[in-house]
């Protein structure tokens, strides 16, 4: 059984994962604005990608018998003044994404709600491997001038991104 702070930390979650593909979406916006559809092609799923964390999140709590509570949006940033600009923004949200995950996990764990440790795990993991993204992605635009010719090479690349989920 869940107790009610940690169903609330939980759905609180899932709510900020319907959140960030709020603000990935806008962020595609930026991209898709000046014709670099790759790009905002890449937004796009990621934003899809949010949404499916957010529905993990969804069965997990239907899964220990607890009612998922949708919340309000919050307008997201929607002007940008670089493609580095939305960047550095989509890291620093990944980052505040994963300070929530290991709130959750330090909760979890003062509880000893072991599936919930367990549930947690593959957040872990994949908070890793989207910063990780994001500071090779940076790295990459930080070299090049936007607009310029390895930037549409970087938007080719990005038209390829599937929904890995
Ligand atoms: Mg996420």
């Amino acid at each position: 059984m869940l107790s009610e702070k940690l169903t609330n930390a939980l759905n609180d979650q899932l709510n900020n994962e319907l959140q960030a593909a709020h603000a990935y979406t806008a962020m595609a916006a930026y991209f898709s604005e000046k014709g670099y559809h790759g790009f905002a092609n890449f937004y796009l799923i990621q934003s899809k990608e949010e949404h499916y964390h957010a529905m993990k999140f969804y069965q997990y709590l239907v899964t220990m018998d607890k009612k998922p509570v949708l919340q309000g949006l919050t307008e997201p940033k929607n002007h940008f003044d670089s493609a580095l600009d939305v960047l550095e923004n989509s890291l620093a949200q990944e980052k505040s994404v994963t300070s929530n995950i290991y709130a959750l996990v330090t909760l979890a764990s003062e509880l000893e709600e072991h599936a919930t440790l367990s549930f947690l795990d593959w957040f872990i993991e994949e908070q890793m491997e989207e910063e990780k993204s994001f500071r090779d992605i940076i790295a990459r635009v930080k070299a090049i001038e936007e607009g310029g010719e390895y930037f549409l090479k970087m938007d080719d690349e990005f038209a390829q991104r599937k929904l890995e989920a």
